[in-house]
Order: structure tokens, then sequence, then C-alpha cells
């Protein structure tokens, strides 16, 4: 039997973090070294690549959320990217390079790779105080937190940029209450 590695044959990159830095990597990637890869993104967020920072319009009314995605789902295909989206990577074995991950009802999937790019980005830093863990509070980090604050009440532990950006959710009639732990 023939044992040699097809010379031929695509590395298989995996990339953790469907966001916009990973993505923006990729984009490079694709430039630089079309054929260089077989490329599989997951995402643990059911939504193609979109720009995080506009949030914030989104949260006053002033975009929608479907003009904020900077790659669409064609975008994936066309470039012959698999992408999992909605799905969580859990584990990282690196004995045998295989990444596997899970969706909301359980359902795994696992991918083998040659190179692995982690970009999964940063949780907000939520206050240690009473009632942080209740439903309806929030962080401020992605489409189901505006969602979230678009759709009713919240209220958010934290007094950076994002916390008064969220008093643009006012204007559109949505309650909220901002907490935060330093003096004004
Ligand atoms: C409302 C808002 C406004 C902002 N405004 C600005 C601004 O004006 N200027 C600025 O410079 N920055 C701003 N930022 C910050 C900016 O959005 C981030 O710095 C940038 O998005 C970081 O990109 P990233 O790809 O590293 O991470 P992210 O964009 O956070 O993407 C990481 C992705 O990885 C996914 N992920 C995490 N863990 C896993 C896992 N185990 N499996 C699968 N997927 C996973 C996450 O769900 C996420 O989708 C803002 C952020 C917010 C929330």
């Amino acid at each position: 039997m023939d044992m040699r590695v097809n010379p031929k044959a695509k590395l298989k990159l995996v990339m953790v973090g469907n966001g916009m830095a990973g993505v923006r990597t990729i984009e490079e990637l694709l430039k630089l070294a079309p054929d260089l890869y077989d490329i599989t993104v997951f995402g643990a967020e059911p939504h193609p690549n979109y720009n995080r920072i506009l949030l914030s319009p989104v949260l006053a009314g002033e975009q929608t959320l479907d003009e904020i995605v900077l790659n669409d789902w064609a975008w994936y295909s066309e470039n012959g990217i698999t992408l999992h989206a909605g799905k969580t990577v859990t584990e990282v074995d690196r004995v045998k390079r295989v990444v596997r991950a899970t969706d909301e009802h359980g359902q795994r999937v696992e991918a083998p790779y040659d190179r692995l790019i982690m970009a999964t980005g940063s949780n907000p830093f939520m206050l240690p105080i009473p009632g942080k863990d209740l439903a309806g509070v929030l962080a401020y980090r992605d489409i189901a937190d505006t969602q979230a604050m678009i759709d009713g009440r919240s209220a958010r532990p934290g007094s950076g940029q994002r916390s008064h950006e969220t008093r643009y959710d006012g204007e559109r009639g949505s309650r909220g209450a901002l907490a935060h732990g330093a003096p004004a």
C-alpha cells in the first residue's frame, strides 16, 4: 500500500470563532493562498460574521441586523468554507488533532485539523453582585443580548461605553436599568 501523503491534498484549517478578527484573517488567507486550505469555521452564534461594533446602532433602531452582516451565508459557500454556525467548540483534542463542538440541542460535530486558529474573542466582565445571574441581567456582547434589550426589560451591570450606549434603548421604548461599581 502506498503510504505517501498526497502532496496535492489541501491542509485542513479549522477556526474556532466566527467573529470579526477571525474572519478577517480568513479573508487575508484566501487572498494570499487561495488553494492551500480546506477551511472549516465553528461559531457559537447562529449567525454569519457581522459587525459587532454596529450593534449599538441596531439597538438604537438606526440599522437592521441584516445591514450589519459582513460575510453573508453565500460568502462561505462561494469560498468553499464549511461553516458550523450555532456550534460551540467544547474540546480540542491536540493528540488526535480534532475539535469537537455541540449545538443547543446537544448535537455533536467534530472536525480534524492540520492548522487551528482560536479566534474566540472575549466575554464581558460581570460585576460579582447579587442578582447577576437573574433572568434579564445581560452583558452587551452579541446579537442575542441586543435582541433581548430590544424585546423587553433588561438590566446591565457595568459602566463602560457599552452600558451607556444602552441608553439608546430608552429611545425605542424599552425599559432598562444600569448599575456600576465606580463613582460617576
Ligand atoms: C456593542 C459593541 C460595540 C463595540 N464598539 C467597538 C468600537 O467602537 N471600536 C472597537 O475597536 N471595538 C468595539 N467593540 C469591540 C469589538 O467588537 C471586538 O474587539 C471585536 O469584535 C473582537 O473581534 P474578535 O473576532 O476577536 O471577537 P468576536 O467578534 O467577539 O468574535 C468571537 C466569536 O467567537 C465565538 N466563540 C467564542 N467561543 C467559542 C467557542 N468555544 N466555539 C465557537 N465559537 C466561539 C463568539 O460567539 C463570537 O461570535 C465593540 C463591541 C461591542 C459588543
